[in-house]
């Protein structure tokens, strides 16, 4: 062929996190065919969908074989009756959204990857470390990245003040984080929207986790006043409702949002979506207006309740241990420093050959997670009780 290829995807970091985990975890296997081994390494859901979600898609599904209620091709930016349930739910934040400024999509990894469709050449600010996904497709872009990093020392928050070269740039806050379960407080994102003010930078605020804050955090970015005007919000129903398999998520666009001539960037990510996205499916879209119910929220919250104890669970052994940790509150995941200055590899070995469990190296989500590792709460109670008493005992 004499087509030419994006050269940009040359300049992605072949990932061998998940490979090499996997092959570790085969060979130890062989070698121990009656280990137990317990994996927390998983960063999916699993319990079930709840009733009330089922039930909502089983009957919009019921209605697409009757020709009086069949629907065709969804509106690109979602059904009206989902959008009003997603603005319900942000008022119990406080937040008041025009139905315009929220666009539903089959997830937040899509929305996250595609908005740099809308946006030209800029800075791109990116903690480390962090869900891959923003880095990836910055690069894919030929876009240049700075990386802000996370560390012991200002709890893997990193702040405006971390960034050398005070201008405007696209910066990506994922909070709760993934892989950190770090989470912003009030003041610390206040600080973040006043620098994207003052520089005219954009912030993209990923909060995929908002569904596991219990602490007077904030849940969304437009708790913080004026991020309206500097802020897109990418959220999702998998970690809330258990969508990972079923797949919805929302963008928030507000329509204050101005590029520097003058452009909506409301407007343009309407025509991206009109352009490339044919729409959520109608009983999927069903299902995630049941999640956001008001019978779907608690039988939603039982699910991330049971999520939330293992990590207490968890957090609690290394509390004893004197191990440094991030997250394991508002956040299903638990972000270890290793012991005895162990690397994140060591320590995995170690995990794996004493205890029999499997969690994630730091360095597999950025330079910054050398010497740290994710352990997740996603696991049964059972093999995250087996799981504790495991490394209460090799800690
Ligand atoms: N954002 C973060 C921080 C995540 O960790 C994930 C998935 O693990 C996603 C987004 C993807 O969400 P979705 O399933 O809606 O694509």
């Amino acid at each position: 062929m004499n087509i030419k290829v994006n050269d940009n995807f040359k300049n992605i970091k072949e990932t061998y996190l998940f490979s090499e985990i996997a092959s570790r975890v085969r060979a130890y296997k062989e070698a121990h065919p009656e280990a137990d081994l317990i994996r927390l390494g998983i960063g999916d859901v699993t319990l079930p969908l709840a009733p009330v979600v089922v039930k909502a898609m089983q009957d919009a599904s019921a209605e697409m074989g009757v020709k009086e209620t069949f629907r065709g091709y969804p509106p690109e930016s979602g059904y009206e009756f989902l959008k009003q349930a997603v603005s319900d739910r942000y008022s119990t934040f406080g937040v008041s959204l025009d139905l315009s400024e929220i666009f539903i999509s089959d997830g937040a990894k899509s929305d996250i990857g595609n908005l740099v469709d809308i946006l030209g050449e800029n800075d791109i600010v990116i903690p480390d470390p962090v869900y891959p996904v923003y880095v990836d497709s910055n690069l894919m872009n030929g876009n240049r990245i700075s990386i802000i990093s996370g560390s012991k020392e200002n709890g893997f928050l990193p702040m405006p003040d971390s960034i050398t070269e005070k201008k405007s740039a696209v910066i990506y806050i994922c909070s709760p984080n993934n892989p950190t379960g770090a989470a912003y407080n009030r003041d610390q994102l206040k600080e973040w929207v006043e620098y994207a003010l003052e520089t005219g930078s954009l912030i993209i605020y990923d909060s995929a986790y908002e569904a596991f804050v219990v602490d007077d955090l904030p849940h969304s970015i437009y708790e913080i006043e004026g991020a309206e005007r500097c802020a897109i919000e990418v959220c999702s129903f998998s970690k809330f409702a258990g969508f990972t398999g079923v797949r919805c998520g929302w963008t928030i666009v507000p329509q204050a949002l101005k590029a520097e001539d003058g452009t909506s960037l409301n407007k343009m990510w309407f025509r991206r979506q009109a352009t490339k996205f044919n729409g959520v499916s109608y009983p999927v879209q069903r299902a995630a207006q049941a999640a956001l119910s008001e019978e779907g929220m608690v039988q939603c919250m039982e699910n991330i309740e049971y999520y939330r104890k293992n990590a207490a669970l968890l957090a609690d052994v290394f509390d004893s241990k004197g191990v440094f940790y991030t997250g394991g509150r508002n956040s299903p995941y638990i972000w270890l420093e290793c012991p005895d200055n162990m690397g994140s590899w060591e320590f995995f070995d170690k995990l794996l050959n004493e205890a029999h469990i499997v969690g994630t190296p730091g360095e597999g989500f950025g330079e910054a997670g050398e010497g740290f590792f994710r352990i997740t709460a996603f696991g049964t109670r059972e093999s995250t009780e087996e799981a504790c008493r495991r490394l209460a005992g090799i800690l």
